[in-house]
């Protein structure tokens, strides 16, 4: 299997891709990707949904866009809002470090308006609906003498969904000298026509529907103290806003138990065991099935009557007793060419089980880090504005109401109202995330070292004194709350002073220690260092940078332990109620909503024009 470098992705692509979790390419990707970049070649792909065809023409396309030509260049066609709307998404995430890179998806049901200006001001991708793009062409709105790629996606379902005709008129729009490309999972004739017609000896790739099963699965454990289990649950459903899966639990009344907290927490859960009547489960399977409750909390037998194919995550409430098990729940998700996360959230002991696991998937397990109080509310503030971005405005029902809404919000600025929409659903969330603990992961060596208290103590004492030294004359000794545990070594800590702290300053000694380090800056620095790193992350870990105690400088209150050591939790870990006030939207959604908007929330706001 190639690398996308070796199939020839250029670096800034590579970079978003990576941060999305694409490490090797997919094979309609591998067989694609090489011919759009190289040869001239038009090509036919049967592939299914699924199969990651959209970075399969996405990227290659991406890559070739000259951002100084501010005209479309690409035209992708698809047959629905939804698909379109996926598409542009996903092209924005991967163009996340190509400047000046304009996609305009454009359909029906919104605005044309709208869509027309931003092709005034430019873009240089297009993904449309047929229907829209017509309507745009006879509206002279659209010029499309400039592109290079066309994109049919989906060429089959566009067929059945009699655009023929409209195909037939954009086709004849574009320069013939272009590349096309056309995705379809059938090949009626209809379509055979289209190639005929349109494109010159075109390359056929058929891939097939190989990445079903667990090989679409990504196991990710979260390794907490036992304590914390049920507060990390809560942070991965809400740094999932989308999520639609089952949380696994071992026991009935575990499952109850878990089941009942969510949601008195304001979840969209419910429970599915064997103590419930064959009624009570019968309904809760079909409110599960359509999607009206994210988060079916289930024992293994109980789960078994269900089938549903769309699972974004299986959730581990710890591991099962017998490790086979494992399989079977993690099977339910990635299924029919999806993506899925099969994810563990266990404590030190179970370690073990891991382990043994990934020799029975043949699979290794990430580590994840519990998300911060900070990521979650960015997550969940970009699905909002992904929401606001997406949601389908009914003119017709709401036209007779908004002219008084807008005489009412007359005074306001466009930025107030956006800032008052957000504060509407997110003061809650915040304010909770705010002053809660962040939980911490106990790593292998902190799992070893809580065998070995005298080491501990070492380093507490050690950490109290300011690593028992103080500073060189002149420099202020600093602590930092990342040490060896996190991979910090002198020249990473050096590195990310030099890239938080605006202006260049000089480092003295370094002291790495387990789970937390000293550096010293010269004194007139220190608190400009201190406000520059504090609340900056590494790897998904907020910073904390203080005056070492002892370290000179003056004392900043430098004893504070890190989060998860510390017993005491404030009452607010209990959660946020995520409740009606700031999730009712998307939890209540409609089963073709959810499917069509998964990807929608991945945090990263698509540049669309
Ligand atoms: P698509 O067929 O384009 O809808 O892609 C199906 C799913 O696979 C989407 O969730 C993509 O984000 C994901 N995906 C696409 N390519 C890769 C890759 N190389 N590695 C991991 N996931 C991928």
């Amino acid at each position: 299997m190639k690398t996308f470098e070796e199939l020839g992705v250029a670096a800034n692509i590579r970079k978003a891709i990576e941060e999305m979790g694409y490490e090797n390419p997919m094979p309609v990707q591998e067989e694609v990707i090489p011919y759009l970049l190289g040869e001239t070649t038009d090509i036919i792909a049967l592939a299914q949904t699924g199969t990651g065809k959209t970075a399969a023409f996405g990227l290659p396309v991406l890559q070739q866009i000259n951002v100084k030509e501010n005209v479309p260049q690409a035209l992708i066609l698809c047959p629905t809002r939804e698909l379109c709307l996926q598409i542009a998404g996903d092209l924005a995430d991967y163009s996340k470090y190509i400047d000046n890179l304009r996609v305009l998806p454009v359909y029906g049901g919104s605005s044309i308006e709208s869509q027309i200006k931003s092709l005034k001001r430019g873009v240089q991708i297009i993904v449309a609906t047929p229907g829209r793009l017509i309507d745009l062409i006879n509206r002279r709105t659209v010029d499309l003498n400039n592109v290079k790629y066309v994109v049919l996606d989906e060429a089959d379902e566009m067929l059945n969904m009699g655009f023929t005709e409209s195909i037939d008129e954009i086709l004849s729009k574009v320069p013939a000298e272009r590349k096309m490309l056309l995705f379809s999972a059938t090949m009626p004739k209809e379509i055979a026509k289209i190639t005929k017609k349109y494109m010159q000896s075109p390359k056929e790739i058929t891939i097939g529907r190989k990445n079903e099963g667990s090989n679409n699965v990504k196991h990710v454990y979260y390794m907490v103290h036992a304590k914390d289990k049920y507060l990390a649950l809560k942070r991965i459903a809400d740094f999932y806003p989308n999520i639609y899966g089952i949380v696994f639990c071992r026991t009935r009344r575990e499952t109850q138990e878990i089941a009942d907290k969510l949601i008195q927490d304001g979840y969209n859960a419910d429970s599915l065991h064997g103590d419930l009547s064959q009624a009570q489960r019968d309904y809760v399977m079909q409110k599960f099935r359509i999607h009206n409750i994210q988060l079916l909390v289930a024992t293994d037998v109980a789960a078994r009557g269900l089938d549903v194919d769309s699972l974004t995550h299986v959730i581990n409430y710890g591991l099962p007793d017998d490790i086979e098990s494992y399989t079977h729940r993690s099977g339910r998700t990635g299924r029919a060419g999806k993506t899925g996360t099969s994810i563990a959230i266990v404590h030190v002991k179970e370690k073990g089980k891991i382990r043994e696991i990934e020799k029975i998937i043949n699979k290794k397990f990430e580590q994840g880090v519990i998300p911060t109080g900070e990521a979650i509310c960015e997550k969940q503030l970009f699905s909002l504005v992904d929401r606001i971005e997406k949601v389908k405005v009914n003119e017709d029902e709401i036209s007779n109401i908004l002219p008084s809404v807008y005489r009412k919000l007359d005074w306001l600025e466009k930025e107030d109202i956006i800032k008052r929409v957000v504060a509407l659903e997110f003061n809650r969330l915040i304010d909770y995330y705010r002053d809660a603990q962040e939980i911490e992961s106990p790593s292998d060596r902190y799992a070893r070292e809580e065998s070995y208290p005298r080491r501990k103590d070492r380093e507490r004492s050690d950490r109290s004194s300011g690593g028992s030294r103080g500073a060189e004359r002149g420099y202020s000794r600093l602590f930092i709350n990342i040490g060896r545990t996190d991979n910090v070594n002198p020249a990473t800590l050096m590195g990310l002073v030099n890239d938080f702290v605006p202006e260049k300053v000089n480092i003295g000694r370094i002291d790495i220690m387990q789970n937390f380090s000293f550096f010293e800056v010269p004194e007139k620095d220190a608190q400009k260092v201190i406000s520059s790193m504090s609340r900056q992350e590494q790897n998904g870990r907020r910073i904390s940078v203080e005056v070492a105690q002892g370290g000179g400088g003056g004392e900043r209150g430098g004893n504070r332990e890190r989060g998860g050591f510390n017993s005491q939790r404030s009452d607010r870990d209990r959660g946020p109620k995520r409740n009606s006030d700031y999730k009712s939207s998307s939890r209540s959604s409609k089963p073709s909503e959810k499917s069509g908007h998964r990807k929608g929330g991945s945090g990263r706001r698509p540049k669309f024009s």
